[in-house]
């Protein structure tokens, strides 16, 4: 399964290896949900100083995808492609905490749990 293979194993990402490197790092789901997507540091970031280092010249942003494009054209066709989509439906779910990675390696104190045993010790005695 050559191509198809290819096309579904890499979710878009055109190269894997790119992706992994910390000099192309992006950032964190979880630092645009709780930094970035805020209305006033969204503002800051869409409309950015002239920086000659950036793609064109950072003046076309994408804020869900943390991506800069060369022109507004591309920005605007990222926005209407697949990709942004996906990305901006996987930002309105929660980020993942410490709190969850611990519930699920049964480290962390469930917040429901002391209630549910004082409720049956109450049952008992009655
Ligand atoms: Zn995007």
């Amino acid at each position: 399964m050559g191509r198809l293979r290819r096309s579904r194993t890499h979710h878009a990402k055109r190269d894997v290896h790119r992706a992994s490197r910390t000099r192309v790092r992006t950032r964190d789901l979880d630092q645009i949900q709780s930094i970035d997507l805020d209305p006033k540091n969204r503002a800051a970031l869409e409309a950015q100083q002239l920086d000659f280092d950036k793609p064109g010249l950072a003046q076309h942003y994408c804020v869900e995808c943390a991506k800069y494009f060369e022109a507004d054209a591309a920005l605007r066709a990222h926005w209407r492609s697949k990709v942004h989509k996906r990305r901006c439906k996987a930002l309105k779910e929660p980020a993942y905490t410490i709190e969850e990675s611990e519930r699920a390696a049964g480290l962390g104190r469930e917040g429901k749990r002391p209630s549910t045993t004082t409720a049956i010790q109450e049952d008992i005695p009655s």
